[in-house]
This record gives structure tokens, C-alpha cells and sequence, in this order.
């Protein structure tokens, strides 16, 4: 029997955010002076110290995968990241005056992630300058989380050795599929040979914990060939695996429009592809984080899950508690105190920006009280699945039944599907409600309801 019917996507596999913050970014309003940003950095430098996540986009890529949605360059002229990084030290600069505290302290990291892009498309020196660009204007703890995106097609053994020197600890490898028809039809060939060998690689390094990138509903793929990737990725035996569905929408990224839409598997295939790489990782055991995440048992996402200590952010899943999140790099998005900024999405704003003396942000929103207490309920769903009536009116100072009864009202519906079950004391998402926690958590965005716009976002599977 599949793990989640057909009924339940008919009625459940809606379109809506993936919640990597409440209000979500398309929310933002205007902000070029960045003056949430600068509010918020400021409030911080001024309260007390508590430590910091960084994200750097480098948005650079040597060639066009045709499923991609991400904000990038296509270039191979490397004279091009080398300017960025130029700009990217002024960025910190700018960003690490507005933080240093008392006495000019500068804040202390405890994750680093640098995302793209590829951010593999740097050279190992270009890497080493940027950690080193990083490293001199904030304090990383000495048990900082380091990650990085890894297009396979761009490392080998010693850049992946370079980038353990780097003090780089986590790797995520974008994968997607090893079928050699399917990588040729989204213009990403790299055998499975290759990833297989550099993940060997980067165990013998000691890297912490190493990530796989997967996509179903590429092209040409179906059950019998998506089983053969499954099977090579439970082989090479990454510690998370992230499993992602791709969404055909030509006329937002033009690269899809070079996917030719007759060889995209249906959605009875789709669900069969997902139905069957869960229960292939829940047979490996793997454990289900929640939304496209499984990780194995003793990695630390899961063990957080398992605690009830999971967060959500701008990255996705992760574990470090009430940590606000700078991003530096066109289109990065922070998130510190009350107040979320996005950076402008293009090289010319942003080079443009920085020459002019300022922050490169383009939009940015200040929460209100609301905000923040729907922010709080959405995160507790999409991270612990579970609300705590009482929790969130001794905190908010709300009675919640009353405050949320439009929500609730909404809830009712996953409640009968037996997806969320309701006590007087709180609501809690079942094992198969996991699968649709981003459609229970739309039930408490007030942006949604009111505009009613949902469509535009991907759908929840
Ligand atoms: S999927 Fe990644 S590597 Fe491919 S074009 Fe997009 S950003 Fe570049």
C-alpha cells in the first residue's frame, strides 16, 4: 500500500511556501537603504552576544543544468569571481561595522554555509581568500559548522582535501539523478562512478556529516530507473539525504523551457517516485526530518529532530537555536531579530550598491507582533509538528483558540483526514500529516488567506 494515497494528494499536494520564513520573502516590501537590515544588525550588536550563521552566494556556474530555478551567472570567465569577491569583502566590511559590539567586538559565528551558484566554480585560492575575507572580521567558534555546495563536476580528491584545510566540516553534493539519460536531458553529466569516488574521498578527509541532492520528475525518469539511483545513493551512504520535486515552470526560469515537457513523468509517476524513495530510505534507516529531508540516525539533524530542537531558515533544516542568519552575495537573504532584508539579484545592482557606499539590499520587512506570533506557530509545525496552546499564550500573552479560530477552522479538514489530531492542549501533525506540514502551516498565514495567491508557489509535494 503506498505510504501517502492518491486521495490525499488530490486534496493535500496544493500549491504553497516551502516556510523557510514567516512572512515569506515574496512579502518583502521595497527596502534599497536597507534600513531593516541596519536596525536589526545594530539592536543586536547592543543586546547581548549570541552567535551568528552566515550564508555567501556565489552565484557562478560554468553551464546551465535545464531544471534550474536558482539565481546564477552562466560564465567561464573566472575573472568574474574574482571581482565579486572583491565586493563581497566590502559587503562583510559594511556588515561587521553594524555588528561589532561593545569595544568593537566582532560576532561570533557557528555556521558558515556557502551556497550558489557553484560555489565549486571558485579556484581553491579564491576559496581560501574568501574564508580567510570572513574569518578576519567575524570570531568563528572553533565548533563552527562549515558547509559547502558541491558540483561534482568541479572537485576532485586534493580540492576536496583543500576545502577540509579551509576548516570546511559538512559537504552537500548536488546529484539529482545517476541515470545517464536523465543527466543528459537536464544537461548535467557526471557519473555515478565519479560522485561515488569523491564521496569515498571525502570520508577518508573526516568531513562531518555529507548531503545528496536528489530531484523527482526530471525528464525521462520513471520507477525502474529512479530504483537504480536509489540504490546507488543508499550504496554510497550519505548522512542526509534531500529529496526535492521538480517543478516544470518555463515561464518563470528560462533554462526549463529546454526541457521538453512531453518527456516529464506524470504525476501517477511522480508519486510513485516519491512513494518508493521513502520507503527505500526508511528501510536504510533513515530517519524522516520533515518537508524533502531524511537523515541517518546519529547525524545531527536528526538527533535535534528527535529532541524537539530543530530550526528552520533561509538554508532549510538546521540546528542552531535562535541564531540570526546574515547573508552576504546577490539575492542572499538575512534574518536577524524582527527583521528579514533579501540583497538586490543581479551582479550590476549589486557591484552598483557597494560602489555607492551602501548595504546591496533591495527589499526588506520589519515583523510586527502578529507576525512573530504566526512565525512562531508556523515553525513549530514545519520543525517539531506539534503546537503547545498554552506555550504560545504565555509567550504571546493571546488566548489561542480565539486568536487563531479562522486557522483552526482551516485545520478541521486535515484533522478528518486523520493528518493533525486537536486536544484542548495543542494540535499535532501524524506521521503521514509530516508529508503535508507545509500545507497545515498555510493555515496560520495571514498573507495567504488575504491575497488568496497561493498558486504562484510550487506544490507542497
Ligand atoms: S542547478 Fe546549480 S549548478 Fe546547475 S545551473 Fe543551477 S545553480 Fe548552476
Amino acid at each position: 500500500m503506498s505510504l501517502i494515497s492518491p486521495a490525499l494528494m488530490q486534496r493535500f499536494d496544493i500549491p504553497g511556501p516551502r516556510y523557510t520564513s514567516y512572512p515569506t520573502a515574496d512579502r518583502f516590501l521595497p527596502d534599497n537603504r536597507g534600513e531593516a537590515l541596519t536596525g536589526a544588525l545594530e539592536a543586536r550588536a547592543a543586546g547581548p552576544s549570541l552567535p551568528l550563521s552566515l550564508y555567501v552566494h556565489l552565484p557562478f556556474c560554468e553551464s546551465v543544468c535545464y531544471y534550474c530555478g536558482c539565481n546564477k551567472v552562466i560564465t567561464k570567465d573566472h575573472g568574474k569571481s574574482q571581482d565579486y569577491l572583491r565586493y563581497l569583502e566590502r559587503e562583510a566590511d559594511l556588515v561587521a561595522s553594524r555588528l561589532a559590539g561593545p569595544g568593537g567586538k566582532s560576532a561570533a559565528v557557528s555556521q558558515l554555509h556557502l551556497g550558489g551558484g557553484s560555489p565549486t566554480f571558485l579556484s581553491d585560492s579564491e576559496l581560501a581568500l574568501l574564508v580567510s575575507t570572513l574569518k578576519a572580521r567575524f570570531d568563528f567558534l572553533e565548533e563552527a559548522e562549515c558547509s559547502i555546495e558541491i558540483d561534482p563536476r568541479t572537485v576532485d580528491e586534493g580540492r576536496l582535501s583543500h576545502l577540509r584545510g579551509l576548516g570546511f566540516n559538512r559537504l552537500s553534493f548536488g546529484v539529482q539523478d545517476f541515470d545517464p539519460r536523465v543527466q543528459a536531458a537536464v544537461h548535467r553529466v557526471q557519473p555515478y562512478e565519479q560522485v561515488a569516488a569523491l564521496m569515498q574521498s571525502a570520508r577518508a578527509l573526516q568531513f562531518d556529516s555529507i548531503n545528496v541532492d536528489l530531484i523527482y520528475g526530471l525528464p525521462y525518469q520513471n520507477p525502474e530507473s529512479f530504483a537504480r539511483t536509489l540504490e546507488q545513493v543508499v550504496t554510497v551512504h550519505p548522512d542526509r539525504i534531500a529529496l526535492y520535486a521538480y517543478a516544470h515552470l518555463p515561464a518563470r526560469f528560462k533554462p526549463q523551457r529546454r526541457i521538453d515537457a512531453d518527456t516529464l513523468p506524470g504525476a501517477d509517476l511522480k508519486l510513485q517516485m516519491l512513494d518508493q524513495a521513502i520507503r527505500r530510505f526508511l528501510a536504510d534507516g533513515y530517519e524522516y526530518i520533515g518537508m524533502d529531508h531524511f537523515a541517518l540516525p546519529e547525524d545531527q539533524l536528526a538527533r535535534v529532530k528527535r529532541d524537539g530542537r530543530l530550526q528552520r531558515n533561509f538554508q532549510g533544516y538546521h540546528a542552531n537555536p535562535g541564531s540570526d542568519l546574515v547573508g552576504l552575495g546577490v539575492s542572499a537573504i538575512s534574518q536577524v531579530g524582527r527583521a528579514y532584508s533579501q540583497n538586490v539579484k543581479t551582479l550590476a545592482e549589486y557591484t552598483g550598491a557597494l560602489d555607492a557606499g551602501r548595504l546591496p539590499v533591495e527589499r526588506g520587512l520589519t515583523l510586527d507582533d502578529d507576525d512573530r506570533v504566526r512565525r512562531d506557530v508556523i515553525m513549530r509545525l514545519m520543525c517539531q509538528g506539534r503546537v503547545n496552546f498554552e506555550a504560545l499564550e504565555r509567550q504571546y500573552g493571546i488566548r489561542f483558540e480565539t486568536y487563531f479560530e479562522e486557522a483552526l477552522a482551516r485545520i478541521r479538514e486535515f484533522e478528518q483526514f486523520g493528518l493533525v489530531s486537536r486536544t484542548p492542549a495543542g494540535l499535532e501533525v501524524s506521521k503521514t500529516g509530516w508529508f503535508f506540514v507545509r500545507a497545515v502551516a498555510m493555515a496560520f498565514d495571514k498573507y495567504l488567506w488575504q491575497h488568496a495567491d497561493h498558486q504562484r508557489f510550487s506544490k507542497v509535494l
